[in-house]
């Protein structure tokens, strides 16, 4: 039953929403926060689902703010490759030590992802501790964005739309085109949240795992569009309700078929891994009631000013009330 009402939104969504450009594409990134509320304990589902629809469209927030703030790009990605080859032991997980490292214009050049999330669910954590609500759904929402895009194998690789192998494109084909054609078939049934005793390390074995699987991505699509004719990879079809030049249908199901399910699973492992992260913050809060919150943050403003939030938190980290994160 879950599976089917989750297809069913996953399918409307996507004749509903724009393409994404970057990281899962929009509707992607909604249906993972959507979904990784059905998996959090009795205490905390109640509150999850009263802002379900709020978690779902905020989900995209920090993708909108991309081009607008400066610092924002960086916290999407981590080109792993630029740190030699794995487990990339050079690469300081304590950020204060990899800035020490490497500096800190340099690693924002390739990307700060996992110490991103580090100092989000410092954040969120500390949130719950507060009992403030319109933080906690913020926070909520977008740390549930950044944590996705660690599950995409091309945010994990400088060769991130395969502008160095002549695959230009290649980003949104995999994380928009192939979700968008197959997703409504994936199986979103997934195992509850679990206590995470090492969040940041977990966030990195992740990412790792997605930079692991980033030399497939590009390989098995290199490999099929010399195996067919030229003008196979591309048709002009409707695509909301206009016709634009994209990856043709049957190029997509080829190529997502070679695959062997990568896509479902990273999707599958992105919804497991947000909804983890979401109850590690409220257990080492101390666990509280969630009914006891305001139950509608929002009927003064339509969502928490972004911009008075972070200077909040910079103003704690100038206390000396923060965590060693970007
Ligand atoms: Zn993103």
């Amino acid at each position: 039953m879950i599976k089917t009402l989750l297809s069913c939104f996953f399918a409307s969504a996507l004749c509903l929403l724009p393409a994404g450009g970057h990281s899962w594409g929009f509707a992607a990134h909604r249906l993972i926060n959507r979904c990784a509320v059905f998996l959090l304990p009795p205490a905390m589902i109640g509150f999850y689902k009263r802002h379900i629809d709020w978690l779902t469209d905020h989900a995209v927030d920090p993708d909108k703010r991309r081009y607008a703030i400066a610092d924002e790009g960086p916290r999407h990605f981590l080109d792993l490759d630029r740190y030699g080859p794995p487990p990339h032991r050079q690469l300081p997980r304590d950020w204060k030590a990899a800035v020490q490292a490497f500096g800190e214009d340099s690693l924002k050049r390739y990307g700060i992802l996992p110490w991103w999330v580090d100092r989000m669910q410092w954040r969120l954590t500390k949130a719950f501790q507060e009992m403030d609500t319109r933080s906690i759904l913020q926070l909520s929402a977008e740390i549930g964005h950044y944590l996705s895009d660690g599950h995409v194998p091309l945010h994990a690789c400088s060769n991130h739309n395969g502008q160095f192998t002549q695959q230009q494109g290649i980003h949104a084909f995999w994380e928009s085109r192939i979700p968008e054609r197959h997703g409504s078939q994936y199986d979103f049934v997934i195992p509850k949240a679990h206590y995470l005793t090492n969040p940041a390390d977990y966030c990195w074995k992740r990412l790792f795992e997605s930079a692991a699987a980033a030399d497939s991505v590009l390989r098995i699509e290199k490999e099929l569009s010399q195996s067919l004719p030229a003008d196979s990879r591309y048709a002009y079809e409707p695509r909301n309700g206009i016709v634009i030049r994209q990856y043709a249908a049957r190029y997509t199901d080829a190529y997502h078929q070679r695959l062997g399910g990568m896509v479902e699973r990273r999707m599958r492992q992105s919804i497991h891994t947000v909804a983890s992260f979401w109850y590690t913050a409220w257990v080492d809060a101390g666990q509280p009631r969630l009914d006891t919150f305001t139950a509608n943050p929002f009927t003064t403003a339509d969502r928490a000013d972004w911009d008075s939030l972070d200077l909040r938190w910079r103003r704690d980290a100038l206390r000396g009330r923060s965590c060693d994160a970007p």
